[in-house]
């Protein structure tokens, strides 16, 4: 038996689940498919412990999918994106440069939440569509496009014929690899360690970039633990360097990650497991093909510097809702798949190679370099419209458009 569906969303990571609750939310039938089971505390294995900070221009597709009055009680809110250079001889902060969300705006830059939590609320959200059917347990397996539909068949031998196909299938997109879209992918042999800490000091909602070598140390507000400050750390080193750090006994570990903060926050204390990610560039030849989309980490992969990586599958979801709404009838057709990958596949391509150059600076290990990195975050900071350039773009509001078509 065949079943029919507006939209079928393979990928019930954070990305697709926002999909499923906003093209839900908007009154297309969809469903959405995942062999894994979304996992909703904390405390439970395989929980994903890092957390998203959503920038400003995110809140809007959160509100429009339902899902912000459930995040919004949980977040912190980032009101100084702090930079602080260490990559002098010692591990010190030797400049610190403040950008302040009040230069731009009179909101804060963004929220921080835990994806655990995203996962718990969005899975309750999906709970109050009756139009939209989640399917944990169940994979995309193959695809037959046709003029009219696509033929797609589950992993559980279940045929469905949708309008629509979103691959929200993660970096190794089975979507992607069903419509023969091939991928660039640049390697840096770093990894990313993911856990969360209390300190002593209040974070007083500043996100922190430590810089020193080996790539970025970054400290995201959390709302107070047990009535201690607490912040959500990324710390990115070396494949090596970062398997020897998640071996290091606990109090070995906080010891190495006070000094690497520089001691900003006062002594780190470790309140989470670590969790390890690999870091990888990517981004594929193309964001659509006949009857299909590709969206978040199937489209695009980036170091996690500066928030940008689920934003941008934000800003591609904004994108293609304002497609679908024009063509209900059939949110498939030509004019929605090509528009959606001349909207987005350039400043997709933009802000990748951005953050590429962003995290290659991070890394450097040699001292000339570091000290040309610290002159360039000083002289880019010091004047007033170059440094609100630079914040309105970080967030998608400036110079590199979201979602205009420049054909
Ligand atoms: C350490 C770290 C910190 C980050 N911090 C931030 C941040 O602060 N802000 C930000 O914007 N971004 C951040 N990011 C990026 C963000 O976490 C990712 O963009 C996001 O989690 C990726 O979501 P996704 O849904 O595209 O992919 P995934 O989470 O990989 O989801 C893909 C899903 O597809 C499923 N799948 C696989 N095969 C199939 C199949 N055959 N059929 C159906 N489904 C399938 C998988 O099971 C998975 O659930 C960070 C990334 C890292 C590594």
């Amino acid at each position: 038996m065949r079943e029919t569906t507006d939209i079928l969303i393979s990928g019930g990571g954070v990305a697709g689940l926002t999909a499923a609750c906003a093209l839900g939310s908007a009154g297309f039938r969809v469903i959405c498919v995942d062999p894994a089971l979304p996992v909703t505390s904390d405390e439970a294995d395989g929980a994903d412990l890092r957390t998203t900070a959503f920038l400003q221009p995110s809140i809007p597709v959160l509100q429009g999918a339902g899902l912000w009055p459930r995040l919004e009680p949980h977040a912190a809110a980032l009101q100084v994106m702090r930079i602080i250079d260490a990559g002098g001889a010692e591990p010190i902060a030797r400049l610190t440069r403040d950008f302040d969300a009040r230069d731009i705006s009179d909101q804060p830059f963004g929220w921080n939440l835990p994806n655990w939590l995203l996962r718990r609320e969005m899975v309750a959200r999906l709970e109050e569509l009756a139009n939209v059917s989640f399917r944990p347990g169940i994979g995309f397996s193959r695809m037959l496009v046709r003029e009219s539909e696509a033929l797609v068949t589950l992993t559980d031998g279940t045929r469905i014929a949708a309008h629509l196909v979103i691959g929200a299938d993660g970096r190794q997109s089975p979507v992607r690899e069903a419509l023969g879209i091939g991928a660039k992918t640049c390697r840096y042999g770093q990894k990313a360690l993911a856990f969360a800490v209390a300190h002593d000091l209040p974070h007083g909602n500043v996100s922190t970039e430590v810089h020193r070598k080996g790539g970025p140390f970054t400290l995201v507000p959390l709302p107070d633990r047990d009535g201690r400050p607490a912040s959500a750390v990324v710390w990115m080193e070396s494949g090596p360097e970062v398997a020897r750090l998640v071996a290091l006994p606990v109090s070995d570990f906080e010891a190495e990650m006070t000094a690497r903060s520089s001691g900003i926050l006062g002594q780190l204390r470790l309140i989470s497991r670590r969790s390890v990610w690999p870091i990888i560039s990517q981004i594929a030849d193309r964001m659509s093909g006949q009857r299909s989309v590709l969206l978040a980490e199937a489209a695009h992969v980036v170091p996690p510097i500066g928030a940008q990586g689920l934003n941008m599958s934000l800003a591609d979801l904004a994108c293609l809702l304002s497609l679908v709404e024009k063509h209900r009838d059939d949110p498939g057709v030509a004019a929605v798949t090509e528009a959606y990958h001349r909207r987005r596949h350039w400043e997709v391509r933009a802000r990748v190679t951005g953050i590429d150059l962003l995290n290659r600076a991070s890394m450097a290990e040699a001292r000339p370099l570091r000290d040309l990195r610290a002159r360039a975050l000083d002289l880019l900071y010091s004047t007033k419209p170059v440094r609100q350039t630079l914040m309105r773009a970080g967030l998608g509001l400036g110079a590199v458009g979201a979602g205009t078509d420049p054909s």
